[in-house]
């Protein structure tokens, strides 16, 4: 591997008050940058200090979106340590990702290597307040000028980081969702199982027209056949009925979140059943409306585990839990947190 070439700001930025800080809005004073050019590979890792980058408008990326991404965090321990939350996880699903798009991956060791050295000159960023972290945005995207419809033959792989608060400032907080039945976040053989901007970018109108509606997030349908859920907002779904897990398989057009995998693997070690299936959502507010639907909840990196309080679909409305947080999603929450910020020990070797 390419040695990483170190390029340090003359002038360090100053660092925000850690109390106040919201989500993706400030960021550090360095990035990675790694260059790829047909006949060369990946080449001429560095880290050099955050800042535009020059590319063509014509460049591919512009316009027909050949870009994919990454989400992790990098957080403090009690004992001021900095630690990684599964991070090889983030490379092999980049590198999905990227065959997917058609992109050249990025080698998984490299983009673990380049996310731990950019940490290691940026670890003053990362926020010791409750809650807090750096967050990781690491990101491919097509440089070729040139507006044919044909895979790039040149890219660039970006990493940023930026301080984040806490997802929700007083703790986890019961939302409420709204089942989209018309717009449709992905499909199978499409990109649902990559991470890539396309995919958000669909995203948004449904994301607007719920918050518009009072509710938080969106509970997404398939794209097929309109009736299995498939993720809520930007995050995976678990569901608890009847003593039982259930959440929706990996079918393609679901991301396989990490944050999923991890309270999967906590589930099954504490001895629940798990169902990884297709889930209707006639079946889920059946389950609700008799109530067998004892706890709902999102997992992602940003917020890890989100209460789900409240449902909507078409006419009808169902809460569940009583709008309160269920003691498996608070004990989820507690652990995987109690993990990724080194309070408590990881038997797993999640952290890195
Ligand atoms: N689904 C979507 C669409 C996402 O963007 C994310 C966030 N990466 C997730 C699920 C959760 O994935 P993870 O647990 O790896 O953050």
């Amino acid at each position: 591997m390419e040695e990483i070439k170190i390029q340090r700001a003359a002038k360090l930025k100053e660092k925000p008050d850690p109390k106040t800080l919201g989500f993706g809005k400030i960021f550090s004073d360095h990035m990675f940058l790694l260059d790829y050019h047909a006949g060369q590979g990946w080449h001429d890792p560095r880290i050099v200090p955050y800042g535009p980058f020059m590319l063509d408008p014509s460049a591919m990326v512009f316009h027909y979106a050949q870009e994919v991404f990454e989400g992790l965090k990098a957080y403090r321990a009690p004992d001021g340590s900095v630690q990684l939350f599964r991070p090889a996880d983030n490379a092999r699903r980049m590198a999905d990702s990227c065959d997917r798009l058609c992109i050249p991956p990025v080698p998984e060791e490299l983009f673990v290597e380049a996310v731990k050295a950019l940490v290691k000159v940026d670890a003053d960023w990362v926020p010791n307040e409750p809650g807090t972290s750096l967050y990781i945005r690491p990101f491919v995207i097509a440089t070729d000028a040139s507006l044919g419809v044909h895979a790039s033959h040149s890219y660039l792989f970006c990493i940023i980081t930026g301080p984040v608060g806490a997802y929700y400032a007083e703790g986890i907080n019961p939302v409420k969702i709204y089942v989209e039945n018309d717009d449709v976040r992905a499909v199978k053989g499409g990109t649902g199982y990559t991470k890539c901007g396309g995919n958000y970018a669909a995203s948004i109108r449904a994301g607007e027209r719920a918050e518009e509606q009072g509710y938080a997030q969106v509970l997404w349908l398939d794209g097929v056949h309109r009736k299995y859920i498939e993720e809520v907002g930007s995050m995976n779904v678990m569901f608890k009925v009847d003593g039982k897990i259930i959440t929706p398989a990996l079918t393609g057009s679901v991301l396989p979140g990490i944050t999923r995998r991890s309270c999967l693997e906590l589930l099954r070690d504490w001895g629940y059943a798990v169902e990884e299936r297709l889930i209707t959502a006639e079946e889920l507010f059946d389950a609700a409306e008799s109530g067998k639907l004892e706890e709902a909840w999102g997992t992602g990196t940003a917020a890890v585990i989100s209460p789900i309080g409240e449902m909507g679909w078409k006419d009808k409305h169902v809460v569940v839990n009583g709008g309160e947080i269920g003691s498996l999603t608070q004990k989820l929450y507690d652990t995987l947190t109690g993990i990724q910020w080194g309070v408590e020990p990881d038997p797993y070797g999640w952290t890195v």
